[in-house]
């Protein structure tokens, strides 16, 4: 099952190219859910829903996705985690922009963990990346992202892929230059995330999951989480180590080679397996609020 949010925070059903809106039943779960429960109400529902949801979606008509404004799949979680250097290629390439020096940070990804990204980053498809800072370069990051499907802490590998709700396409943009990662990863919009979720029984092995980046018409990233260092399981059983997982919970598991600049004008286009979808995201320019 693929679910969307969409419009002024409305819950849908996607089937084919058409957006089935649900959201009488998004209403009674949150309504149902404490206000201090940690994580998402309908991601912790989905269990316990989804056949309801796939009887309200066969009723509801259906709006084509080119007409509805996606909002990033998931309203509110408790954290964005986001492993680094979990690609050998990328490694390389970033060790190559160093002019060989080793990060500060070093590439084991179980040396250095994962970091952290401000919720505030991530924006559904059809909101755009603004650019605060057009002047410095702003790289795109392809990355599949796994949404936490139940509370969980110490998850072993064997039963970690049990506490994953589903995946979605996400971009981990990056502004380059010598503030803390985490700032400069957190700029509003620059965690896109979309254009759906994909409940976790329409991926069977997480990983092998192909995946590509196109800025405009040019392809710049192309390869499969078969590549990654750690996998979706040893990824899950590290960050449950330090972090409690809570349902909505984002863990974007780290970008291939091929990162590169945008700027504003440039289309960036992530496509993966059918069940992914394309992650479709204008990038735009900041306009100033104050
Ligand atoms: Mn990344």
């Amino acid at each position: 099952m693929k679910i969307c949010r969409f419009d002024n925070d409305r819950l849908g059903v996607v089937i084919g190219d058409k957006v089935h809106d649900v959201t009488a039943a998004q209403d009674q779960i949150r309504a149902a859910a404490p206000y201090a429960m940690k994580g998402d109400a309908v991601i912790a529902a989905l269990p316990d829903w989804r056949g309801r949801l796939e009887e309200m979606a066969a009723k509801a008509p259906g709006v084509p996705l080119s007409q509805v404004k996606l909002l990033a799949p998931v309203a509110r979680w408790t954290k964005t985690m986001a492993a680094p250097t979990n690609y050998q290629k990328h490694i390389a390439e970033m060790e190559a922009n160093r002019a060989g020096a080793p990060s500060k940070m070093g590439s084991d990804i179980g040396k250095a963990g994962l970091f952290l990204k401000a919720n505030s980053s991530v924006v559904g498809a059809s909101e755009g990346i603004p650019i605060r800072f057009p002047d410095r370069r702003n790289d795109h990051e392809a990355e599949l992202v796994v949404i936490i499907g139940k509370t969980g802490s110490d998850i072993p590998q064997s039963r970690a892929l049990d506490h994953v709700a589903g995946y979605a396409l996400g971009l981990d943009m990056t502004v380059r230059g010598p503030e803390d990662r985490s700032f400069r990863k957190s700029v509003d919009g620059y965690s896109p995330l979309g254009p759906w979720i994909c409940t976790a029984d329409e991926i069977p092995d997480p990983d092998n999951v192909p995946f590509t980046l196109h800025v405009n018409d040019e392809k710049r990233q192309d390869s499969n989480t078969a590549n990654m260092v750690y996998s979706v399981r040893r990824l899950i059983e590290f960050a449950s180590s330090f972090y409690t997982l809570h349902p909505g919970d984002l863990l974007y598991t780290g970008t291939p080679e091929g990162v590169g600049p945008v700027k504003p004008g440039d289309v960036v286009r992530v496509n993966s397996v059918p069940a992914l979808g394309e992650l479709r995201i204008e990038v735009r320019a900041h306009e100033m609020k104050n």
